[in-house]
Order: C-alpha cells, then sequence, then structure tokens
C-alpha cells in the first residue's frame, strides 16, 4: 500500500469536483480523502501502487465539464490505513477566494428534466445541479455555501434534501437546489395595468412575445430585454424606446439547429456558443434569413447565444422564434437586477415584466466572443467568466486593485499569486456606471476578501476609474501608461514578465508626453516600457465630436496627405456635409485650434472607411470599422503603398502615400471593398516591417498584439500570418484586446513597479 498527496489547482470549487473525485476513487478502489484547498482542492489518496496509478491518470484525463483545472501536483506520502474515501467538509481558512466559480449553463441533464412531463422538475424554471445554475451572481459572501448566497431564505423540501445530502446524487452539495415545491416561483407583472394577468406566466410572456410586445425577462445577472427578432415593428419599437439607434441587437436561439439556419458556423464559433460560458458569439449571418433586418443594421455580423438557464429554455421553446434579448437599461446606465428597479426603470419600455423572487446579488451583463484567425477572441468578458482566477507566473507582493479604463471598465482584483476581473462595468460615462463600478468593487473585495494595498489606474487624469481611484485614501496609488497595460496585459495571461516587443493598437489612450496614442510599438516589461514607433498621428478637429462625425477625421487625413489641400469636390462623402462646417474643420487644422494629434490606429480605420463607404458619422464605436473589415471579404489586392520615418524619435508609419492611391482608387470608382483590402494589407506590411526593423539590432523577443484593433479579424490574421514564421506572436486568449482587458496589465505593472521601486512591504 503506498500514498499520494495531490494538489489539483484550478477552478475546480462549486462545479462538482469533490464528489466527483469521491466517486472516481471508488471506482478505482482508493482510499483517502478530499477537501478544498486555498487554491483548489487536495486529495490524498492511499492504495495499491496500480489503483493508484489508475486513479491519477483518469484524474488527470477527466474532470467534471465545467472544472477547469491549471495543474496537478502529485507528492508521495506514507500510507495511512485508511479503508474508505471521504469528502471533507471544507475549513474555509484560505479557500474563500476561490470557492465561488461563474455560473454555469444549463447541463443537458437538467435540461431534459425540464421538459420532461413525468419529472417532479418539468417546466421548472429554477432546475440545476452541481454542474450547472447561477453560483457568482447570486454570492452574497463566503464561503460559497447556501446560507451565503440569495437562496438562503427558501429552505429545502425533503426531496430535495436527500438530493443534496447524497454524495451519489448529482446534486450533491449543489447550493441553488431548488423544485417546484420549495424554490423560487415566476411571475408576470403587466406594466400599465393594475395585477397579473389570469394566465401561466411562461405561456403569458410567450403571448405578449408573439403579439411583438417587449418583455423584460429577469436573467441570472440582470435583467434583458425580450422581443420577436423576426418582426421590424417590435424591433423598430425597442430602439425607440431604449434610445438606440443603430447598434446590434444579441439574438438568443433555441439550439444549434436554430442557429444554424440563421448563421454560418465553422465548428471552432459552434463549439464557443456551446461552450458553458454561453457567451454571445459574432457570427457571419445569413443573407435572407428570418431576422428582422432591423437587429443589426448595416454589418453582417450577427450576436447569437444559446439559452443558458431553463427559463431561457422554456421561454424560447414557448415562443418558437427567436428572441433579441439585450440587457435591460436605458442607453450607457448599467443592466437592472432588482424587480423594483425593474418597475421604475423599464417602466417606459417594457410592456411586461417575467420576474421571480431569487434575488441577483451582483450585476452580470451576457459575455461577447468572436472567432478570429482560429481562435476565440473575447469581446467582452463578464457572465460565465467572472470570477474564473488568472494565476500569475509570480505572487504579487501587495494585494492590488486595478481600476482599468475609461470605455468597456472592467476593474481587476489581485492577490498572491491570483488575479479576477471584475464584472463588465460599461462605459464610465453616467452617474448609475460609477455607481455599479463602487458597489461591484466593494462586493468583489468581500466575496474573494481581497483589501488592496495598492490601487493602480489609466494616466487620464479625467477618467472616472482614475478620478475613484485618487479619492480612495486606503492604499498608495500608482499610474499606469494605458497601452503598458495593454501589453502587460497578455504577459500576465501567458504567465511572462518581458521582454516582448508589444504591439499595441488601438482608438485612444494616454502617453506619457500627455498626447493621445494608440499605435504603439513599445519594448515592455512588467515594469517598464520604452516606446519606439507609433503611426504619424492625424488631427480630431473638435476632439470627442470626431469620433461621431467621422468625417472630421477624413478631412484631416486629406490635409495632411494633399500638403494642405484635400480634393474634397471629388469626393463622395464631403457631398452630404454642409460647406460651412468644412469651413470651420479646416480652420480648426490650419490653426492648431481644438484639433489634438492622435496617434491611435483606430483613426485611420474611422478615416478611410468613412471616406470610402461615404458615410460621414458612426452612431456607436467601432461601427465604421466593423464595416471596414467587412468590406474586404473577397478582396485581395496590392497593399497600398506608405513610408516608414526612421528620422523620427520615435520613429513613424506614414500612410500619406496610401490616403493619395486611396483617393485616387475612390475618384476611379473601385469598389470599396478592393480599398479596404488593400488599407488593410498596408497596416499589416507596415506592422510586420517595423517589427522586423525594431528587431534588427536585437535579440529576438516574442510579439505581443493588443488593444481594441485587434477585435479587426482581418488584421490579426494578416499580422500573424507574416509574424510567426519569424517570432514568437502571442495575443490574448481569456482577456479582451480593447480597453476591457487592461485591468490585469495594470495591476501586473504597479506591482512590478513597487518592486523595483523596493516599496514591497
Ligand atoms: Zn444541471
Ligand atoms: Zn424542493
Ligand atoms: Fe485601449
Amino acid at each position: 500500500m503506498a500514498g499520494r498527496r495531490i494538489e489539483v489547482r484550478g477552478t475546480v470549487q462549486g462545479v462538482g469536483y469533490r464528489p466527483w473525485v469521491y466517486r472516481l476513487a471508488r471506482r478505482t478502489g482508493v482510499a483517502g480523502r478530499v477537501r478544498n484547498a486555498p487554491s483548489g482542492v487536495l486529495i490524498e489518496a492511499f492504495g495499491t501502487e496500480t489503483d493508484l496509478n489508475e486513479f491519477l491518470m483518469r484524474l488527470q484525463e477527466d474532470a467534471p465539464a465545467s472544472a477547469r483545472v491549471v495543474d496537478v501536483r502529485v507528492t508521495p506520502i506514507p500510507d495511512e490505513g485508511m479503508t474508505e474515501f471521504g469528502i471533507e467538509s471544507s475549513d474555509s481558512a484560505g479557500s474563500k477566494a476561490l470557492s465561488i466559480p461563474p455560473d454555469l449553463a444549463t447541463c443537458p441533464a437538467c435540461e431534459s428534466e425540464v421538459f420532461d412531463p413525468n419529472d417532479r422538475r418539468y417546466r421548472y424554471a429554477f432546475t440545476n445541479c452541481t454542474a450547472c445554475g447561477p453560483r457568482f451572481t447570486i454570492a452574497m459572501g463566503i464561503p460559497y455555501d447556501r446560507a451565503a448566497t440569495t437562496m438562503a431564505r427558501f429552505e429545502m423540501c425533503p426531496a430535495c434534501r436527500r438530493e443534496y445530502d447524497d454524495v451519489e446524487n448529482r446534486r450533491f452539495h449543489a447550493q441553488p437546489n431548488a423544485c417546484p415545491a420549495c424554490g423560487p416561483t415566476l411571475r408576470l407583472e403587466m406594466l400599465g395595468s393594475d395585477g397579473a394577468p389570469d394566465t401561466d406566466s411562461l405561456d403569458g410572456a410567450a403571448a405578449l412575445l408573439r403579439r411583438g410586445a417587449i418583455v423584460a425577462v429577469k436573467g441570472l445577472g440582470g435583467f434583458h430585454l425580450a422581443c420577436d427578432a423576426t418582426s421590424p415593428d417590435a424591433i423598430r419599437l425597442l430602439r425607440e424606446r431604449k434610445q438606440r439607434d443603430e447598434k446590434p441587437f444579441a439574438v438568443m436561439v433555441a439550439d444549434l439547429d436554430a442557429a444554424q439556419v440563421l448563421a454560418e458556423m465553422t465548428a471552432d464559433e459552434e463549439a464557443l456558443l456551446d461552450s458553458p460560458e454561453r457567451p454571445i458569439v459574432l457570427l457571419r449571418g445569413r443573407p435572407n434569413g428570418p431576422i428582422a433586418a432591423e437587429v443589426s443594421p448595416d454589418t453582417p455580423l450577427l450576436g447569437l447565444f444559446l439559452p443558458y438557464t431553463p427559463l431561457h429554455h422554456l421561454l424560447l421553446r414557448a415562443v418558437g422564434r427567436p428572441l433579441v434579448m439585450t440587457s435591460a437599461n436605458v442607453a450607457d446606465e448599467p443592466i437592472c437586477k432588482d424587480n423594483d428597479e425593474a418597475r421604475r426603470r423599464l417602466a417606459t419600455i417594457a410592456d411586461g415584466l417575467l420576474l421571480h423572487d431569487r434575488d441577483i446579488a451582483m450585476r452580470c451583463d451576457d459575455s461577447v466572443a468572436r472567432i478570429m484567425a482560429g481562435a476565440p477572441v473575447l469581446i467582452r468578458r463578464s457572465r460565465g467568466f467572472v470570477p474564473r482566477p488568472f494565476m500569475l507566473r509570480q505572487p504579487l507582493c501587495r494585494p492590488v486593485l486595478a481600476c482599468g479604463a475609461h470605455l468597456k471598465n472592467t476593474f481587476c482584483l489581485a492577490a498572491g499569486d491570483t488575479a479576477y476581473f471584475g464584472p463588465h462595468i460599461g462605459d464610465l460615462e453616467t452617474v448609475g456606471a460609477l455607481a455599479f463600478f463602487e458597489e461591484a468593487v466593494e462586493r468583489m473585495q468581500t466575496i474573494l476578501s481581497i483589501e488592496p494595498e495598492v490601487i493602480a489606474h489609466d494616466l487620464h487624469p479625467g477618467y472616472l476609474s482614475t478620478r475613484y481611484a485618487l479619492a480612495r485614501q486606503d492604499a498608495e496609488h500608482v499610474a499606469v501608461q494605458h497601452h503598458h497595460a495593454h501589453v502587460a496585459s497578455v504577459l500576465a495571461e501567458h504567465g511572462r514578465m518581458g521582454p516582448a516587443l508589444g504591439v499595441a493598437f488601438d482608438g485612444t489612450g494616454m502617453g506619457d508626453d500627455g498626447t493621445s496614442w494608440g499605435g504603439e510599438f513599445l519594448l515592455c516589461s512588467a515594469g517598464n516600457f520604452e516606446r519606439l514607433a507609433t503611426f504619424r498621428p492625424i488631427a480630431l478637429p473638435g476632439g470627442n465630436v470626431a469620433m461621431r462625425e467621422v468625417w472630421r477625421v477624413s478631412y484631416a487625413l486629406l490635409h495632411d496627405a494633399f500638403d494642405g489641400d484635400p480634393p474634397i469636390d471629388r469626393l463622395g462623402l464631403f457631398g452630404a456635409i454642409p460647406e460651412a462646417s468644412v469651413r470651420v474643420v479646416a480652420q480648426m487644422i490650419a490653426r492648431d485650434l481644438n484639433a489634438p494629434k492622435a496617434h491611435g490606429v483606430g483613426r485611420y480605420f474611422d478615416a478611410f472607411g468613412a471616406l470610402a463607404l461615404g458615410r460621414p458619422r458612426s452612431s456607436y464605436e467601432g461601427q465604421i470599422a466593423i464595416a471596414w473589415d467587412f468590406a474586404a471579404d473577397g478582396y485581395d489586392d496590392e497593399p497600398y503603398p506608405f513610408e516608414i520615418d526612421r528620422s523620427r524619435e520615435p520613429m513613424q508609419i506614414d500612410l500619406r502615400p496610401a490616403t493619395r492611391a486611396a483617393v485616387d482608387d475612390i475618384v476611379r470608382g473601385a469598389p470599396p471593398g478592393r480599398i479596404s483590402a488593400r488599407f488593410h494589407g498596408a497596416l499589416a506590411r507596415a506592422t510586420v516591417t517595423v517589427v522586423r526593423a525594431l528587431m534588427e539590432r536585437r535579440e529576438p523577443l516574442p510579439v505581443v498584439l493588443t488593444g481594441g484593433v485587434f477585435h479587426n479579424a482581418r488584421l490579426t490574421a494578416e499580422i500573424q500570418e507574416n509574424l510567426s514564421n519569424e517570432y514568437e506572436v502571442l495575443r490574448h486568449r481569456d482577456v479582451p484586446p480593447g480597453d476591457g482587458g487592461i485591468a490585469l496589465g495594470q495591476a501586473l505593472i504597479a506591482d512590478a513597479f513597487l518592486g523595483d521601486k523596493g516599496r514591497c512591504a
């Protein structure tokens, strides 16, 4: 007889891992014990060498679907003469942070119970088990057990209790376990009339939706606004009431077959759609499908997702058509989560409310992902992923809160060798968003039991996240440059500390010279960076106004490329712009008045896209860039010419030759797709050329691709293809390339900075 001590690190708590180990031990004839430990679970196993080897092999090869094993460490220990295998109750010491997993999509076993007329959970919207159900969004405190969740007020009936106590049952220690006899219940309320309608809530909601009404549906991390995705009228009504002009809506479909009807999908995309995290996946919509064009005007991208709670499954089946399911809020306010809040805030938007009496502890929006250059890229990391930890390569010297950026904000809490992103907060533009940020930071600090001693924030003094950081007196502040943080975030994900050559392309971010950066080649380590190259800046006449009125940026681009004499008469884009407006913009540039220069690659996308597509305005961030990316499909023309100005420090990519060539193409009536392909080709080739030039006198370094521009599939693929033969290319895997991903990098940099300064203690 022999013994092994086995440490399993990763997300293995709250996902049925211990009972799974228990059953595996019983099957392989191994005795011992399993319990939760600070960074995962700890197993002590005793048996013959053969049985132990069998046990270990299966432990390493298999795991419950929702577990994420990071590593398994095995050390021999003496035999203790045990004859049974047991699950030891958690000692709460130390294991707090990891004990709360992300919310998990309904598993197949629970789904079939819900649709089985003979099952006691038939049509029960709150069915779950250890493999599925709410987790993070119902957690009030630690350790994660029922008493510390919003399920505390529901007392389990004897049947549920038996399941909960039976180690052989798949509901053993399933904290949110419930059934129609003892658990939460649904309720349909009509807004603008008294009392509930006299029908079954689900059937009533489905009937409303089929009639073209808007129903607010309480989900896992907040309310959705639902309406019939095949009805142009319903969607127009929703846009009007929600004050959202053109930004695409996500659509929930019943299953993979229904998704196939609406979008073209690769096997990778199907797998992503069907993953337990159930993100919204951006797919190529099939033309002339049943989805109303109003869902995603002017982009072939369609955001689809599958039901992830029994309520969604039941509702989708009852309605029998795809549903728009969009976060319930007005404009940039945070997603609505409480029943009273919904009655108040959604009164002017929804016709009915499909409510339930299980409270949502933490707002958590849906996540958004896309397959790019053969790998999934997270565009928004929230429900299904939060609070899954990142294991850092080396422990931080002090606990850190990193406050993130201004747009698409997320924050990060890190201590020891683990870092956690909070949920997607959104653009910190409103009082409501800032309140959500503060509420989420506080709640995450509690459930992770991390008291930050260091607060990292962006260099930009105007960001609300920066102001929040500076107002907190209980910790040391460290300001972090935006693009350095983007690069460090990739390094952290890959367990690296640098040095690396970071290619950080985005719309904007304050540089350490106070100007707007965003086309940066940075030699980075965790602690510091050197700016080696950038893009020739473009003036932004009117500052932020130019983000929406993109024709202004096009004008500035032409002004620069044609030495102050832009040929706007030959370009259709300017046909619809009043002459007086053009004159004002021209003067702003000529006199350098309210026309700050920006290096962001995103601005080049806007400027070229607007010119070639003839679209003067962008109604939401990235609208033109997305259309511009897709326009290039099927074109493979020679890249536009460009220059690299090595006389400057840092050296500059100069796209004036590309601008002049693009104008020639436009005047000659070339299709926008060809212009887009040549533009993307020029950006990719310029990037690769600069990377090679910078590597000339250096030991080869890994190249990091990051920043919101790398949400662009074509550019990412072209750069990656050309660099990966020569260099190791590091991209994001579990962190968004855009500003939703920078908080992790901020945390790493702040820690390294304090370490370098000898201020760790
Ligand atoms: Zn289940
Ligand atoms: Zn029950
Ligand atoms: Fe950025």
